[in-house]
């Protein structure tokens, strides 16, 4: 049963309120003061709750504010209710954790359109429509290509200065693989593509370093009420994912606050490393490298895309001569095995965009960092059986005739092997599309 809470000292409004939540099939609790509605919220765990600003006791910027601490509870949806109109009341229940601010009298017909996207599965992704059919073309496209920070220039200008951002469709879904500064591309290419109607978007972020977060508050989708951005990753090291996202856009960095922006947006932790977006089958891989990241594979019926930007092969890391003698083996056998999972969750994928950030003589001073060379990238990619191969991350000092010579190597490389492998440089705008009969005809 869906729960709503209602926290309010006017037993009037709890009375109304409470009528109207129930003949639209909510099961409603109330409260009339902050400290009770907080004990009922960390009991009943509503899916929504509504709570007044200016009530004796706790007052409601302060049960927001708790309510968004509470780990159970972050993802309810938290509507802040004030007699008073004023800008400045709407903006500090939104700072407090809002996620949406009624006037009263409380415009009920608002309230349930509020309340419908949080009633049975309207938060999931298949509700909020892409804008495409499963039917229309599948193909990833590059939007930034860059590790570490933007490299605009003349050196640049090929292959691109942005930071990781890519796009891929298929399955009637629109996923963006991190919010690198590429991401800002990408949303002025969806607004004019798109045009004022209503997109539900998925991104899926694979770890919170700056390059795979920065460009988000620029992502002009996220200012439109009518879209829907659905962000999903693994919780990191020391913060929460919307925590992250918020926390860039605080004020000392950036005028607008997260819960400030328009769109609706949902964060969700992910804590499972199988699971679908639509008809898009979406896999999960930790990466090795600082803090926690993951890859992702995206597997639909015309083809798999597989993702890894930020990786370091384990048995790099662990072969290190300061490990103690006596551990060197064990250690060596925990990273053929952890490389072997690696490949093993990119076995036989169509498009392999990896991380290639170093040449060989870059990485041997780079030991640790949590990036590949471009020998590693075509060892795995060849070892995973993967048809192509896009070098990616690329390191901010390298000029567009450095990845030349990058990927020239790399395709050397995959001659001397012997084996069949495609191999090109990620550049920003390139589109690569994903055909099914490439499954047959290999
Ligand atoms: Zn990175
Ligand atoms: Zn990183």
């Amino acid at each position: 049963m869906k729960t709503v809470l209602v926290i309010d000292d006017d037993a009037d409004l709890r009375f109304a309120l409470s009528a109207f939540l129930t003949s639209r099939g909510w099961e409603v609790v109330a409260a009339s003061d902050g400290n009770a509605g907080l004990e009922l919220a960390r009991k009943h765990l509503p899916k929504a709750i509504l709570c007044d600003l200016l009530m004796p006791g706790t007052n409601g910027f302060r049960v927001c504010s708790a309510i968004r601490d509470e780990d159970a509870l972050r993802y309810a949806l938290l509507i802040a209710m004030s007699g008073k109109g004023f800008e400045d009341t709407r903006v500090a229940a939104l700072e407090a954790g809002a996620d949406e601010f009624l006037t009263k009298p409380i415009d009920l017909e608002r309230l349930a359109a509020l309340l419908d996207q949080v009633s049975g599965e309207s938060r999931s992704p298949t509700e909020a429509s892409s804008g495409l059919s499963p039917t229309d073309p599948s193909f990833v496209r590059f939007w930034g290509v860059r590790g570490s920070i933007p490299s605009p220039g003349p050196d640049t200008v090929r292959y691109g200065g942005n930071t990781s951002c890519v796009e891929f469709r298929g399955g009637g879904e629109i996923i963006i693989l991190d919010s690198g500064t590429g991401i800002r591309l990408l949303g002025q290419a969806l607004a004019e593509e798109f045009k004022g109607k209503s997109l539900g978007l998925t991104l899926l972020i694979t770890h919170s370093h700056w390059d795979h977060v920065q460009g988000f508050p620029f992502f002009n989708p996220a200012y439109d009420s009518g879209n829907r951005l659905r962000i999903l990753g693994f919780e990191g090291a020391r913060e929460g994912l919307a925590g992250i996202f918020s926390s860039q856009m605080e004020s000392p960095f950036f005028p607008i606050g997260l819960s400030q922006l328009p769109g609706h947006l949902t964060f969700e932790e992910l804590r499972t490393m199988e699971f679908s977006i639509g008809q898009v089958k979406v896999r999960v891989a930790f990466a090795n490298h600082p803090g926690v990241c993951v890859g992702y594979r995206l597997d639909t019926e015309s083809g798999s895309v597989a993702y890894l930007p930020d990786h370091e092969p384990f048995h790099r890391l662990r072969s290190q001569p300061a490990l103690p003698e006596a551990l060197r083996e064990k250690a060596a056998e925990f990273a053929r095995a952890e490389d072997e999972k690696i490949a093993k969750f990119l076995h036989q994928v169509d498009v392999l965009i990896l991380d290639a950030q170093f040449d060989a003589e870059e990485y041997a001073n780079h030991t640790g960092w949590g990036h590949s060379s471009v020998d590693d990238a075509v060892e795995l990619a060849l070892r995973s059986e993967a048809r192509k191969l896009f070098l990616f991350h690329h390191d901010p000092a390298h000029s567009d005739a450095k990845l030349d010579q990058m990927v020239q190597f790399a395709r050397k490389l995959v001659t001397q092997s012997g084996k069949k492998l495609e191999v090109e440089v990620a550049s920003e705008g390139l589109k690569c599309e994903l055909i099914p009969a490439a499954k047959t005809a290999k």
